[in-house]
């Protein structure tokens, strides 16, 4: 804490992570200690901050803050998104490269972990303004990242739009046509699927966990909270696998429909006209719009977090109890907060974690990186076939990882003990690095 002051989010997921890490570290804590392992496992190998100066349409100059955290490059190329929102700050892009280290260690391909992003808040921005920014920010970005080097992708607040932006402005700066960046525009080598992935990943990992825990998903009423990227895929892979999406929301409020909500309205709204979520009630009378939070009180059989950061907390982790709730994956990153996470375990509730719940985005952008360096693209059925392959060997990797160490059921110790077995290998081999 005194090393890294300010840096609140940083803090809880290390915390997190090195109590469920307990018993492992235990076992090896002479290894360990000896080696400053862990010591070097927290500390990001390299963090970039720069100035991101753009014109807005005003001709006004604009500066925001551009990072990139490049946290641990053990078992590959840094891997992992890009944020655009006005509460990214360093500590909070130190949490999802830390997180990502793991996460990406957990899906088995070989992809290092990292995370960047500004403070540019592309809501309200137009499309020229939203480029002039992604242009900026490439400029300088570009001299650090590489098809073998440093492999940015999608977060909040950047999609298809400012994956290309950024893409073109890294070529324009090196000249090199590259898989760079993952998310990009089919036309110009990206991969089916990733648009879905992590949307669609989080639900083969759901219906994995609630098959082998003798449940089923058909049927079962689901509450998301976002209307993101993440949100929206997960609704559409659960719809066809017979559940019930009865929630969505976004920062300002949420709907509420019984009799489940249309997808087809929502992806008009957020994909084509970029609205808020509070326009669904305008379209579609049987639904209710409620400004605020309050979206876990709703009663459902099943909670998928798919926002942000610390966006469950006990209380709404004891409603969602009280009022049914049985089954909880993290779409979003870190989305329940530490005493929200030991209510869900100490209570009987099957609960995923983000960092293997929604592996399924970061595992795709590696299946992309594999196509461009093949120079060749796959089949929607092929790559969506390697998906559910992967989100079910996450399931098994972290199912056994909690047997082994005597906490079945411990998804949490389980994720963090399967990724972290794998990063600490590598780095042990590699030696004082
Ligand atoms: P999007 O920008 O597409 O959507 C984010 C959604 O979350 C929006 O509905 C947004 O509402 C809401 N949201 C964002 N910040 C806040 C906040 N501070 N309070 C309340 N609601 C908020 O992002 P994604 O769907 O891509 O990402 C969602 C989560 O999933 C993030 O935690 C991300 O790190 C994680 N994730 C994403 C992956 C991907 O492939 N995209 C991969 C793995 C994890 P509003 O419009 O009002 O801001």
């Amino acid at each position: 804490v005194k090393q890294n002051p300010g840096e609140g989010e940083f803090h809880q997921a290390v915390k997190e992570v090195l109590d469920s890490l307990r018993i492992v570290i235990d076992a090896n804590e002479e290894k360990y200690r000896k080696a400053a392992l862990l010591e070097r496992l927290v500390e990001p190998e390299r963090i970039i901050s720069f100035r991101v100066p753009w014109v807005d349409d005003n001709g006004q100059v604009r500066v925001n803050k551009g990072f990139r955290v490049q946290f641990n490059s053990a078992i590959g190329p840094y891997k992992g998104g890009l944020r655009l929102h006005p509460s990214v700050n360093q500590g909070i892009l130190k949490f999802l490269g830390f997180e990502q280290t793991f996460k990406n260690s957990l899906t088995g391909l070989p992809i290092g972990g990292g995370k960047g992003g500004s403070d540019f808040d592309p809501k309200g921005k137009s499309d020229r303004e939203v480029m002039a920014f992604c242009q900026s920010f490439m400029t300088e970005l570009s001299k650090y990242i590489g098809a073998d080097q440093d492999v940015p992708a999608g977060d909040i607040g950047v999609g298809a739009r400012e994956i290309g932006y950024l893409y073109g402005q890294y070529k324009r700066m090196t000249g090199l046509y590259e898989g760079v960046l993952t998310g990009k525009g089919l036309s110009y080598g990206g991969s089916l699927v990733r648009t879905q992935a992590t949307g669609y990943g989080l639900i083969y990992i759901l219906d994995e966990m609630l098959r082998r825990n003798g449940r089923e998903l058909e049927g079962k009423n689901v509450v998301i909270s976002g209307s993101g990227n993440v949100a929206i895929y997960a609704s559409e892979k659960a719809i066809q696998l017979g559940a019930k999406v009865v929630a969505l929301s976004d920062s300002n409020g949420y709907i509420y429909d019984k009799s489940g909500i249309r997808l087809d309205v929502v992806k008009e709204i957020k994909e084509v006209r970029r609205g808020r979520i509070k326009e669904y009630a305008n379209e579609v009378a049987s639904v209710a719009y409620t400004e605020g939070k309050g979206i876990w009180t709703i009663p459902c059989d099943i909670a998928l977090p798919c926002a942000t950061q610390n966006e469950l907390n006990l209380e709404d982790a004891k409603s969602l109890k009280a009022n049914g709730c049985f089954a909880v994956a993290e779409g979003a990153n870190m989305p329940s907060t530490r005493e929200a996470t030991d209510f869900f375990l100490e209570n009987g509730m099957l609960f995923m974690p983000g960092k293997a719940a929604n592996a399924g985005g970061v595992a795709t952008s590696a299946l992309e990186m594999s196509q461009n360096s093949l120079r060749l693209s796959w089949s929607f059925d092929e790559v969506d076939k390697k998906l559910h392959e992967i989100m079910v060997g996450i399931y098994e990797k972290t199912a056994k990882a909690a047997k082994r160490y005597g906490v079945k059921g411990n998804y949490v110790a389980g994720a963090n003990i399967a990724g972290f077995e794998k990063v600490v290998e590598a780095m042990m081999a590699q030696g004082i690095v």
